[in-house]
């Protein structure tokens, strides 16, 4: 199939500015300041991997060096343009700042750079990743970079702006290179996959655009990889691609969300089941399942452009569609559903079944709206869905999703039109110590979880007032962080005091005697009297309570 054993993105990179793609603008600025005679000193160029940062550093290279003049048309290859493209010209040096980030890599460089080209134009420095250089090799750069000699350019790239020091910034002119429309990519690997007799459907070559982000050097690798993959006279079609790249589309996990929704268990464990035959991992399953709510809950605010790629026309469309069905509570509800079971996959020995048991908690949860406090409170969820009264269940819920509900909802009362959800969910109001504990997993703050849990007695809780006692362990950045949480959670300030009173027993001292003295009880009771008499070595590790009978 692929004749040339040169690896396609090699093969196929640009050589002149007419063969780029995607980056029209950036061209035109360049080749018009070159025609007016206003180069720079130095060039920077940024954008993600494989959006063509050092072909177009070679191709500005040729401009300035080509014998055929400055718009790199170069079609009878100038001696010039010919070893520019084969990476050994005498005066275009090519430098990956990777492996020389040291001032004395830089010091030798500007020595070179003291001697004036000896067969083109211009000296040229093409530094690739020049974030990789010291902080005293870019101080020693800066000089030369100011006021260099006629002849000498830089050309920068790099995948990370933000890691260059200002100074150096701004002696350069910059250049953001975007990632590749999806549409342009495309028609681009179709056209290569042509040329070289490639045999694959056009719903193959979308997914390849789709996990390539943008990136034409990427999507020139896996178009690589799946043409060399396939036996003589295969097609490659989308099945075949989402099996090389163990990769599934996402439209099967939208139309997945929309059965939750429609609450057809069966269609959801039965289509579950279809991707999870495709090979796809529950834990990708999962985390690609977390990310689509994610755009359920942000759809509005995105552009198809901003989903990087990894939603098609079609899938934004139809998100966009399907997200007027569904609140915003719910998906908070579904999203931490999705993160606790991605826990429980940890944990599980049949991760496939973890996943089908999520899927239908999912479905009972779309259908569940909290009707009044006592309910919540209960620990309970019911099901009051019409379609679904007939499955009128309880459902053990964690109570601190429970209390999330009971914010979110009675927040949303006070404030009918919120302009922001996010904010929505932010201000949660806390009223104890537990709902302290609380907000903490919700936002993840798992040090500061740990330590009210473990080093802290409280002694007194009033809002925006704690007092406290604590053990030698405490973190000594603990107030501080407690106190820039707390505000940042309330937008109130908080008072945080040490007491010489002693306080309750922390939290984890109290479940531990808990369970000492559950053990205990259990011990002495004749169930595990009955047991020892017919196991012997049987042993007590651990009493588990139901949570029904908490109340
Ligand atoms: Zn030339």
């Amino acid at each position: 199939m692929i004749k040339n054993t040169k690896v396609l993105a090699l093969k196929y990179r640009p050589q002149t500015f007419d063969d780029l793609i995607g980056q029209e603008v950036v061209v035109e600025t360049i080749l018009n300041s070159i025609k007016a005679d206003k180069i720079p000193n130095a060039y920077l160029f940024t954008g993600i991997r494989g959006v063509g940062k050092t072909t177009i550093a070679r191709i500005i290279a040729k401009s300035l060096n080509c014998v055929n003049g400055i718009e790199n048309k170069c079609k009878d290859k100038c001696i010039n343009c010919d070893s520019i493209t084969n990476s050994n010209h005498i005066d275009v040096l090519e430098i990956d700042a990777a492996s020389k980030t040291s001032v004395d890599d830089v010091r030798e460089l500007l020595e070179l750079s003291r001697y004036a080209p000896t067969s083109a134009k211009y000296k040229i420095f093409i530094i690739d990743e020049v974030h990789m250089l010291s902080k005293q090799a870019f101080n020693a750069l800066l000089k030369t970079l100011e006021e260099p000699p006629e002849y000498l350019k830089f050309i920068f790239a790099t995948t990370e702006i933000k890691k260059i020091p200002i100074t150096v910034v701004s002696r350069c002119q910059r250049f953001d290179l975007s990632r590749i429309k999806s549409s342009e990519l495309f028609e681009f690997i179709k056209n290569i996959k042509n040329k070289e007799n490639g045999n694959a459907t056009d719903e193959a070559l979308k997914l390849i655009v789709k996990i390539s982000e943008g990136s034409v050097r990427d999507a020139l690798s896996l178009l690589d990889r799946a043409l060399v993959s396939l036996d003589h006279n295969k097609e490659l079609d989308l099945n075949a691609a989402q099996k090389i790249f163990g990769y599934f589309d996402k439209s099967q996990l939208i139309n997945l969300f929309d059965l939750i929704l429609r609450g057809d268990e069966e269609d959801v464990v039965s289509v579950y089941r279809k991707i999870y035959d495709q090979g796809v991992e529950p834990k990708v399953f999962l985390n690609d399942f977390l990310e689509l709510i994610y755009y359920f809950k942000n759809i509005n605010s995105l552009t198809s452009e901003g989903t990087n790629f990894l939603l098609n026309d079609e899938d934004f469309s139809k998100i966009k569609e399907i997200s007027k069905k569904i609140d915003n509570e719910t998906l908070i509800l579904f999203w931490q559903f999705g993160i606790r079971s991605l826990e429980e996959l940890e944990i599980v020995s049949n991760q496939h079944l973890a996943i089908e048991m999520f899927l239908i908690r999912l479905i009972h949860l779309s259908s569940f709206k909290p009707k009044n406090k006592n309910e919540l409170e209960g620990g309970r969820v019911h099901i009051s869905d019409e379609k679904n009264k007939n499955l009128e269940k309880n459902f053990d819920t964690n109570l601190d999703v429970i209390n999330q509900i009971k914010n979110v909802s009675q927040k949303k009362k006070k404030n009918p039109e919120p302009k922001n959800e996010i904010k929505l969910f932010d201000k949660v109001p806390i009223n104890s110590f537990n709902d302290l504990i609380n907000i903490c997993s919700i936002k993840k703050e798992m040090k500061l979880k740990y330590e009210l849990e473990k080093n802290v007695n409280l002694v007194s809780f009033e809002t925006q007032r704690i007092e406290i006692s604590f053990n030698e362990d405490l973190d000594k950045d603990f107030v501080k962080d407690l106190s820039t949480k707390l505000f940042e959670w309330t937008n109130q300030r908080w008072i945080i005091s040490f007491s010489k009173t002693k306080g309750a027993i922390s939290i984890k001292e109290k479940e531990k005697n808990f369970n000492f003295d559950n053990i205990k009880k259990v011990k002495d009771s004749d169930l595990f009297k009955t047991i020892l008499s017919k196991i012997p070595d049987a042993e007590l590790n651990d009493v588990k309570t139901k949570k029904d009978n908490d109340d």
